[in-house]
């Protein structure tokens, strides 16, 4: 990797470690992924903190708790024979950061994102670190990807009121959407493709940024 990842890295997954999240390659992943460079540099000392930050825009960075369980919920073993998720869509690139953690434990990343200039800073911070299998676009997250589609996993990083009938399409047959779903009360939830059906799970109680829905920035 073309940027050293500092000692603080480490001891952020040793802290995440403690706070209940178990996947070794998700703890690796935040052990070398240097969070400060996908802040603003005012608030670099606080990046190995387990907090949330503000990226401007109104948007912010997520807790690294909720970076690595998504990431973990994803990776969770199916009961289905061969099956290893490769490509993965994102949507809420937002920073970059969760999008550095995808990039370096599945072979293909998709990330949509609807402010023009994050787009372009975490476009500029993956290059940095030599990650090269993410494509990137700017659009509505609400309507996924259908180019590219379908997904073996993907993650939503800002919550819609429901959850997007076009992401639900999107998913492979065994795939899994990792979101968090709500307004003021959110809780962050999972369902899995079976054919034409989908069986859902809710995780944990969560606080995201909305899913702003139509209109580009
Ligand atoms: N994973 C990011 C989270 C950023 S916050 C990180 O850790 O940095 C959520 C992001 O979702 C913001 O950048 C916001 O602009 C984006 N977003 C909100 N609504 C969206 C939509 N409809 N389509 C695409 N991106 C959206």
């Amino acid at each position: 990797m073309a940027v050293a990842t500092p000692r603080s890295a480490a001891l952020l997954a040793q802290k995440l470690q403690q706070d209940g999240i178990r996947n070794a390659k998700v703890l690796d992943a935040i052990a070398q992924i240097p969070r400060h460079l996908f802040v603003e540099l005012v608030l670099a000392h606080k990046a190995y903190e387990n907090t949330a930050l503000p990226i401007g825009q109104g948007q912010t960075i997520s807790q690294p708790y909720i970076v690595a369980r998504m990431t973990e919920l994803l990776l969770e073993p199916l009961d289905i024979e061969g099956w290893k998720p490769q490509k993965v869509l994102e949507i809420g690139t937002g920073s970059g950061y969760q999008t550095a953690i995808l990039a370096r434990l599945f072979s293909q990343i998709c990330t949509v994102e609807r402010i023009k200039t994050l787009q372009f800073q975490a476009k500029r911070r993956l290059q940095q670190l030599d990650l090269h299998n993410v494509s990137m676009k700017h659009g509505d997250g609400w309507l996924g990807w259908a180019t590219k589609a379908p997904f073996d996993c993907i993650i939503v990083t800002a919550a819609p009121t429901q959850v997007p009938e076009a992401l639900l399409q999107q998913l492979a047959d065994g795939g899994r959407l990792v979101i968090p779903v709500g307004s003021q009360e959110q809780v962050l939830r999972v369902y899995t493709r079976n054919g034409e059906e989908f069986s859902q799970k809710d995780v944990e109680a969560v606080r995201f940024v909305p899913l702003v829905p139509g209109e580009l920035a």
